[in-house]
């Protein structure tokens, strides 16, 4: 039988670890809510040792929130080049202009009040509210549910909204009144570092005694997932058009996979088209026709979170004046200046490895 959860001997137990344990990551030095806010957004959906580069950049270029409020859009995407889910970027940055248009300049410490900022949800509110201004809210993304899962035994999927608030609601008793912040961070460290989805580490763990799952021994049961649906596959053609040693890129509009970032001209293939057809109509949408026919130069696959992506990229010389606004030449030496995804990278790479046409 587990020992009963008392919320005060939980805390303290899980506290003493975190004190002794912790990670010493860059967010943790000089707090406050805006580093907070930063470093909650680029680890959703990512690894710490993948963040840690990406928010010293960023701190070193946006030290504060008046500082990002002030900068381009392009110039912030570029940081947040190689991070992914660029729309966090996008709404990190409407935040940072809201609050220092409208709030005064300072980031609400109200959770609900949060919530109403562009991009922030439930998990980003209570984490902020909690590690920045000390409100005792207790945020759960998946590592957590994880743990409160174990912990409670709750048996049913922890993907389920209903769910993973009902785990929420269990474990809000249990925070630290005294230390909310670092038992948030806590009980985050716990999943990273012990409380591991396959082969958990229990017996180092500070609050094994607690954990009904593992006196069920049922820590490879729980917790429960229900069936993800197979990602979508999607063909895409991309072409790399060059002029006087620069190299034809455009930016991804609005509402679609990778908005904001700059790709070579590309297109979603249709049912049945031909990869050689979308590439040409990739350049008629910029207003260019081709010259004879774009040469393949390589294929690559890349996966995104909702789907797997296959890419023709081709080469080809074109005519026409190019009649968008969102399409510019760029030297080699200004890649590194622009927002290009993983994946936009990916495809320029290939075609700057293919000969000359
Ligand atoms: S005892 Fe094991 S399963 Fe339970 S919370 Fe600790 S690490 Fe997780």
């Amino acid at each position: 039988m587990p020992a009963a959860l008392s919320a005060l001997a939980f805390a303290r137990a899980l506290l003493a670890w975190y004190d002794r344990e912790k990670r010493d990551l860059p967010w943790r030095h000089k707090p406050n809510a805006y580093r907070t806010l930063v470093s909650e957004l680029m680890l959703q959906q990512t690894v710490v040792a993948a963040v840690v580069p990406y928010f010293a950049r960023f701190m070193a270029r946006f030290p504060t929130l008046q500082a990002l409020a002030a900068a381009r859009e392009d110039e912030v995407l570029t940081l947040w080049s190689g991070l992914g889910y660029y729309s966090r970027a996008r709404n990190l940055h409407r935040t940072a202009r809201l609050v220092v248009d409208e709030l005064g300049g300072k980031l609400p410490s109200d959770e609900a009040e949060l919530r109403q900022l562009p991009g922030v949800g439930a998990y980003t509110a209570a984490a902020v509210a909690a590690i920045a201004f000390s409100r005792r809210t207790l945020p759960v993304d998946g590592n957590v549910a994880r743990v409160l899962a174990r912990i409670l035994s709750e048996r049913r999927p922890i993907d389920r909204p209903a769910v993973r608030a009902g785990l929420r609601a269990q474990g809000q008793p249990l925070v630290s009144a005294r230390r909310p912040g670092d038992f948030a961070q806590a009980m985050m460290e716990l999943g990273a570092l012990c409380c591991l989805p396959r082969n958990p580490r229990c017996p180092q763990c500070p609050v094994a005694r607690f954990c009904r799952a593992r006196a069920a021994r049922a820590t490879s049961s729980i917790p429960a997932r229900t069936k993800r649906p197979a990602k979508r596959h999607i063909h895409l053609a991309g072409v790399a058009v060059e002029r006087q040693g620069r190299l034809l890129l455009v930016r991804r509009p609005a509402g679609t996979l990778l908005a904001g970032t700059w790709v070579l001209p590309l297109q979603e293939m249709r049912d049945g088209e031909a990869a050689t057809r979308a590439a040409r109509r990739a350049l008629a949408d910029l207003g260019l026709r081709v010259e004879g026919t774009p040469k393949l130069v390589g294929e690559l696959r890349h996966v995104f979170t909702h789907r797997d992506a296959t890419a023709s990229v081709f080469r080809a010389r074109v005519r026409g004046r190019i009649a968008v606004a969102d399409a510019r030449w760029v030297r080699g030496d200004e890649l590194a200046s622009i927002p290009l995804s993983t994946f936009g990278r990916k495809m320029i790479a290939c075609a700057q490895a293919s000969a000359t046409v």
